[in-house]
């Protein structure tokens, strides 16, 4: 399969504020063939977009979210992630598979409208991890045509019943049963993430991967998070795990191993550049700093949540000046309340400059585009094969319309897609070859409208949804 996308303006974000054109780019199969000012004469393409309207830029990537939460958007306030732990695990109602298939459905269409095209999902469950409910959000994830990273989250130390306990409530009544967080055994657990790896690891020419999801380490025990690191190495996977979102989590882990949890990860050697640390609010000292940068490790911010549950600033220009690498996520919808990237990507611009009085510190939009793509490929392991558009790259881009409000007059595209980017007219491109040919028997119109189909195919009506209602 040939597409040729003819006389856009390419992104370069490798070269910030640099938009080449006129600029045509030909993908063939998964991959961009290559890039010119002109198309050869004797160049044939199965399909070709006229780009005279469009901007092409590297897809992004939300480097964090819950695909469970896409149900619970809107469900609570602002309030600190302790008590809203309770609150969300106390009112989730159980998952079926259907939920969750739908669930994970819901948030790649608003990922994928939005301009995203790879996503890591650090998947919980509100019952155990079985087999059959990783299997429908992965199915999802397959079926849509989106990059995913699936880490599914686990623990085993009583962290939210202990929180609950303290508030004088009890999760036991809930869906959030004790069989998640405690009693299944981890030899069992392994055995589930081992026969999920098997299946899903690399599965659709490596769009879909498994990661492992610790849920933190005041969550797990060392038996826990030694096992998911030898799970990661033995499978050449990412190993993703919240990291310091709270001085609570910086308190009660500095009490259980003496130490800063980085440090301990560090003496462990459960660090390394597979490694994505979402959220790393509470790491302000040189020394944790310089562990992480040695370690390769990533930082992924997510601003809206921490904003919501008031969880603090992640030092993002500090660790990007170490050499450490920030990615962006939107974390799950229960406490961002949308999968917009473009909308932590402003956040992220714009919420750390009263926190320093020196606006030399304040991060420029490149820096911002930088962690939503460059930033987003090293989360997912994948730095060298997607975040740029250069030959050779898969094709995971997102066509931008020029002619929407916000991009006119375009002045700075880095300070467009930074500050000013708000609507969702984004068509997306990817694993093209896959994708393309998928799309074409759904409609032959323009591909984001497919995307609003989704849900109907998946009332059961056209018989295709693997889970329709019973
Ligand atoms: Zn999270």
């Amino acid at each position: 399969m040939r597409l040729l996308i003819r006389d856009c303006a390419l992104f370069d974000n490798t070269a910030p504020r640099s938009l080449r054109e006129p600029c045509s780019i030909a993908i063939e199969g998964a991959h961009i063939a290559w890039i010119a000012a002109e198309p050869p004469a004797t160049y044939t393409a199965d399909r070709v977009i006229d780009g005279r309207t469009l901007i092409a830029l590297p897809g992004l990537v939300n480097a964090h979210t819950h695909s469970p939460e896409n149900l619970l958007r809107a469900t609570t306030e602002p309030m600190p992630l302790e008590p809203w732990l309770v609150a969300m695990y106390g009112t989730t109602g159980p998952l079926s598979e259907r939920d969750i298939y739908l669930s994970v459905m819901l948030g790649v269409i608003e990922m994928l409208q939005s301009g995203v095209t790879a996503v890591i999902d650090n998947l919980w469950s509100p019952g155990p991890l079985t087999p059959e409910y990783l299997n429908a959000a992965t199915q999802a994830y397959a079926d849509s045509g989106i990059r995913a990273a699936v880490a599914p989250l686990y623990s085993d130390l009583a962290y939210e019943q202990s929180l609950a306990a303290a508030m004088g409530m009890s999760l036991e009544h809930t869906a959030f049963i004790a069989d998640v967080k405690g009693s299944t055994p981890l030899a069992e657990l392994l055995a589930v993430l081992d026969a999920y790896f098997q299946q899903w690891h690399n599965a659709y020419d490596g769009r879909i991967r498994c990661f492992v999801g610790p849920g933190g380490a005041q969550w797990c025990s060392d038996d826990m998070l030694h096992a998911s690191a030898d799970l990661a190495r033995r499978y050449a996977s990412g190993f993703h795990m919240h990291l310091q979102e709270t001085q609570v989590q910086d308190i009660g882990t500095r009490q259980r191993f003496g130490m800063s949890v980085v440090q301990w990860l560090a003496q462990q050697g459960l660090l390394g550049p597979h490694v994505s640390l979402p959220h790393s609010v509470w790491i302000d000292n040189a020394e944790d700093i310089a562990t992480l940068a040695a370690s390769g490790a990533c930082v992924v911010h997510n601003p809206a949540a921490n904003l919501k549950l008031g969880s603090g600033l992640a030092p993002i220009k500090r660790m990007r000046e170490h050499g450490i690498p920030v990615a962006l996520g939107c974390d799950g919808s229960a406490s961002s309340d949308n999968q917009v990237l473009f909308e932590a990507m402003r956040l992220a611009a714009l919420i750390h400059t009263s926190a320093d009085p020196d606006p030399a510190r304040w991060s420029v939009a490149s820096e911002i585009v930088a962690m939503a793509t460059t930033g987003g490929a090293t989360a997912l392991n994948l730095a060298d094969k997607t975040g740029r558009l250069e030959p050779g790259y898969l094709a995971d881009m997102t066509l931008l319309d020029r002619r929407s409000a916000h991009l006119l007059p375009l002045n700075d595209i880095a300070r467009h897609l930074a500050f000013a980017r708000r609507d969702a007219r984004c068509i997306p491109l990817l694993c093209m070859g896959w994708w393309w040919s998928k799309q074409a028997r759904l409609s032959p119109s323009m591909p984001s409208r497919s995307w609003q189909r989704l849900p109907n195919r998946c009332r059961g009506a056209c018989g295709n949804c693997p889970y329709p209602p019973r």
